[in-house]
């Protein structure tokens, strides 16, 4: 049976190294990192990751600036908010909470945020620098399932990976940071037409679709690594991935439960990008 990937004591190891860096850094004279978190209307999944991210900026020791739009706050308005705090000298990061209301442009308020604030790692600019392989601020999820797999010690050079979702925040950035690791990439979504063929040559697989139980157990290669990006909640109040885990679990070598696998690893990732945001900015290493 499979090791279990336990998450939430990674991240919390990546959060006692930030809260300690943020000591050294205020014993040398240095400003405490900022990270402003933006939720727009009453999305309760959204509301709850705020709050976990608000409440993880506070035990790091950053100080976090707080906003909740009312549900019909215009695009203008939310550009406003957005200038004044790529203006403001105390904030490092600025993270708006999607999805947003359907009168504001996505896309607009992502390349709204200056890049060197981007903590998110969305903007073109920053999801560029990674396909050109001069990372800078990198996308959470991603970044966190690499530092999982580096913590898990499982090599990637030269391993066949298989990538399930091929969305802009998780499935694509993923696939730049396997290339970027040396492994072999393929990358698979609603087009295409032969899952399990593609997932028996994984030695690798991460999963982000959204469809509870999409991956069957039996799909994967024994001995495998499988990194189940997917929260869903069922009908009964209970959370699930996209793997069908209890039978994927006696095949694999190595597997991330949900939750407690993937999700905190997100929060930590954006809490190391808050702190090299502030530490890229001292340097002046924006262009
Ligand atoms: P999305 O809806 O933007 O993208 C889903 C992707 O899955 C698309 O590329 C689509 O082509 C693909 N897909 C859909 N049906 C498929 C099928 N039958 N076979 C293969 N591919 C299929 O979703 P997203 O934003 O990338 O999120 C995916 C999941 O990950 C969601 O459950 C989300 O809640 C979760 N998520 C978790 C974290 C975390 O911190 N753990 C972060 C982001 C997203």
């Amino acid at each position: 049976s499979a090791t279990i990937i336990n998450g939430k004591e990674v991240s919390q190891k990546c959060l006692d190294t930030i809260a300690q860096q943020v000591k050294n850094r205020a014993e040398s004279g240095l400003r405490v990192p900022g990270l402003a978190v933006i939720l727009v209307g009453e999305d309760p999944a959204s509301a709850v990751y705020v709050r976990n991210k608000n409440a993880a900026c506070e035990k790091v020791g950053f100080k976090s600036f707080s906003y909740h739009l009312p549900e019909h706050t215009t695009e203008q308005q939310l550009n406003n908010l957005i200038d004044e705090l790529n203006q403001n000298d105390e904030v490092d990061g600025i993270l708006v909470q999607l999805p947003l209301p359907k009168q504001i442009n996505s896309q607009n308020i992502l390349e709204r945020i200056l890049p060197e604030k981007d903590v998110d790692g969305f903007h073109p600019y920053n999801v560029g620098r990674l396909a050109q392989r001069i990372p800078l601020l990198r996308p959470c999820t991603p970044k966190g399932v690499m530092t999982l797999l580096r913590a898990y010690d499982v090599p990637v050079k030269g391993k066949n990976v298989v990538i399930v979702g091929a969305s802009n925040i998780v499935g694509r950035p993923q696939a730049l940071e396997m290339m970027l690791a040396g492994a072999t990439v393929t990358v698979c979504h609603r087009f295409t037409t032969n899952l399990p063929e593609e997932l028996s040559k994984a030695d690798i697989v991460v999963v982000a679709v959204g469809k509870p139980h999409l991956v069957k157990g039996e799909w994967i290669k024994q001995g495998a690594v499988v990194i189940d990006v997917g929260i869903n909640r069922l009908e009964d109040g209970t959370l699930c991935g996209d793997v069908e885990f209890d039978v994927a679990k006696e095949r694999a070598a190595m597997i991330t439960p949900v939750p407690g696998g993937v999700g905190p690893m997100t929060i930590a990732s954006l809490l190391e990008n808050t702190l090299q945001a502030a530490q890229l900015r001292e340097q002046k290493l924006w262009v």
